[in-house]
């Protein structure tokens, strides 16, 4: 079983927070189409596993795309891969792109599964970081989604936001649950290096909140969606019963994926690699055959390192037999000695041959993470 990953790295504008790689230049579009299909000819054998269970359009803003352009994708995926047929199909939204006919059109050419990417709530900071779209706008959007034939709904949510206090967050969190929203992902604000909010930061124009903010905020949004019957499967991610996300599983069991397109990861079980950050070089590359990648093998360490990051971000528990089985003795001993002592300070429980974290823990699986990786 294996994932395909499509980065759009297109947007009508910079959002101020974000570093993402994208650009602005939309009348690209067309060419870029022809460069990921043409990628996705070339790197066919890139998975051993031509069964592709999950397929996500991310970016930059998938739905700038037209139904036409994404079908174009959609053909050439299914004629070099086996797309299993009930595979998960996302497409990421920004509200201002959603209207009932293109829904339809998304229907009609398959996607299942829309992630629509509200943030925030509130008209003044949706303006100060200069998202494209306004509450009404995203109501709307939940409005027409819901009416849709397109069950599989998630929302994105940024909290810990200067200027958001927590009697805010949580009556725009209320608002949403009038919604039959399957999924949410709420992640805290970051400061990133590249973005316009970095350097307001810094000028003082605008002040970060702190720890106790971010440990609040995360409490509330965690108790408000438990208590409406999500089930939280990461620390970031919340699912209503059979609505996990196939995408975000995939990448946190460590299954294969190809990414494709400008700036895409890909990861086949041995190595890492990822596409170059330049819109007009990967399509002039296309044209000639060429895709320019770097890649990294991955060591015993990094792949145990990895795999005990991410399992602790996650309800599913580390395996013994499988650190043992797949990192070597020295490894193995080392995670146990230390896996151990912190099951004496209450951080874990065995289930079986698992090694499970307290959802309550979920907030310091940094720290157990620090204490555990090679
Ligand atoms: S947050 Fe999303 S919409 Fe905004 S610039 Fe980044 S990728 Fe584009």
């Amino acid at each position: 079983m294996s994932g395909l990953y499509l980065h759009i790295p297109f947007c009508n504008e910079k959002c101020h927070y974000c570093d993402f790689y994208s650009g602005n230049q939309l009348y690209l579009m067309d060419d870029y189409v022809d460069a990921i299909v043409s990628e996705l000819s070339l790197r066919e054998d890139y998975l051993v596993d031509k069964e592709i269970s999950t397929i996500y359009f991310g970016g930059g803003t998938p739905s700038l795309m037209s139904s036409v352009q994404l079908l174009k994708i959609l053909d050439k995926i299914k004629e070099r891969f086996a797309v299993k047929s009930d595979a998960e199909i996302t497409l990421e939204c920004n509200p201002e792109n959603v209207n009932s006919s293109y829904l339809r059109e998304l229907e009609s050419i398959g996607v299942n599964r829309i992630s629509l990417g509200v943030q925030f709530l509130d008209d003044k900071i949706l303006e100060r970081f200069n998202r494209k779209h306004s509450k009404v706008l995203i109501m709307n959007a939940l409005y027409v989604l819901m009416s849709s034939r397109i069950e599989n709904i998630s929302v994105d949510l940024i909290y810990s936001v200067p200027g958001i206090s927590d009697e805010s967050l949580i009556s725009s969190l209320k608002l949403l649950l009038d919604y039959d929203i399957k999924h949410f992902s709420a992640y805290s604000l970051t400061i990133a290096k590249n973005s316009k909010l970095y350097w307001k930061v810094r000028s003082g124009e605008v002040v970060e909140n702190d720890e106790n903010s971010f440990i609040s905020q995360y409490c509330l949004i965690n108790n408000e969606l438990i208590s409406k019957g999500y089930k939280q499967y990461e620390v970031s991610n919340y699912a209503k019963e059979d609505f996990v996300s196939r995408h975000n599983l995939a990448y946190w069991n460590q299954i294969p994926y190809l990414g494709v397109g400008v700036s895409a990861h890909s990861y086949n079980l041995y190595s890492r690699q990822w596409n170059i950050k330049s819109i007009k070089k990967y399509i002039n590359n296309s044209k000639k055959g060429i895709i320019d990648f770097d890649i990294e093998s991955l060591t015993d360490v990094e792949k145990y390192n990895e795999y005990i990051i991410l399992k602790l971000r996650t309800y599913q528990g580390i395996s013994n037999n499988y650190v043992l089985n797949n990192f070597g003795e020295n490894i193995y001993r080392h995670f146990h000695k230390n896996m151990l002592k912190l099951k004496n300070k209450g951080h874990f429980e065995f289930i079986g041959d698992l090694v499970i974290s307290k959802m309550s823990d979920l907030l310091l699986a940094d720290y157990l993470a620090k204490n555990l990786v090679y």
